[in-house]
């Protein structure tokens, strides 16, 4: 086989897992926003997170969960308020500490490009791509991604065939010589697959059993630790 193309989820793959308690997050952001009705509000904002999330993946990524404004608008948040921005604010910095990259990062990325694969990424996200853009420049990995796409921004999501397709498209290579390396049996393994990559599971993600509607499906590979990932690859070459 030749490799010339290795496609990263983000969240659990390129990042360590973390399990993250959905109202603490957006009461981060409601005890700004709104302070006498702060747990109220975060409640809210945590079941429309879960609403959209549950639609795209019923839909199996047609309907994607969207931009974090979206949620905003269900809720009937003002966002051009200096308070939404400072709320805002607050939510990036709870999550901040979740956001740094596996300290294997780089090398697994500069590996992979000496060995001459282009690096692409496909992220499941309600945040906007600045932002992650923002964490690949604090954490030094911006100038090894030949492309990034960002399904806040995108018209579907994993496990959609045409989320896969784009990533391809943009780094002008085709299914049967690329691999994609995610930490979702049904999201990244399984939608990948569906298109002809290769793929190699993370296994350390907690993710719960309703998100991950067929657990039968095999990974070509399996990384314990993300410079597995160089290993596996090069075998394939
Ligand atoms: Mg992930």
């Amino acid at each position: 086989m030749t490799v010339r193309a290795v496609v990263f989820d983000w969240g659990g793959t390129l990042t360590p897992w973390h399990d993250i308690e959905l109202v603490s997050q957006w009461y981060a952001y409601a005890e700004i926003y709104d302070p006498e009705h702060a747990s109220a509000l975060a409640h809210r904002l945590a079941e429309a997170e879960v609403r959209r999330w549950r639609v795209q993946r019923e839909s199996e990524g047609a309907e994607p969960a969207g931009a974090l404004d979206q949620i905003f608008l269900d809720e009937g948040i003002d966002t051009t308020q200096a308070r939404h921005l400072r709320a805002l604010g607050c939510y990036l910095d709870f999550w901040s500490p979740h956001t740094y990259a596996d300290p294997q990062a780089r090398a697994v990325l500069e590996g992979l490009r000496s060995s001459d694969c282009r690096i692409g990424v496909l992220s499941n996200t309600m945040w906007p791509s600045a932002h992650h853009l923002e964490v690949f420049r604090r954490d030094d990995l911006d100038d090894l991604f030949d492309c990034a796409f960002f399904t806040s921004e995108m018209s579907v999501a994993k496990p959609h065939s045409d989320a896969f397709l784009a990533v391809l498209d943009s780094l002008d290579v085709s299914a049967d010589e690329s691999v994609f390396v995610g930490d979702r049996l049904w999201d990244d393994i399984a939608g990948a697959a569906r298109v002809g990559m290769r793929t190699i599971l993370i296994p350390h993600s907690n993710v719960p059993d309703e998100e991950i509607p067929d657990a039968t499906v095999l990974p070509d590979a399996t990384a314990h630790e993300l410079l597995d990932v160089l290993r596996i690859v090069r075998s394939w070459q």
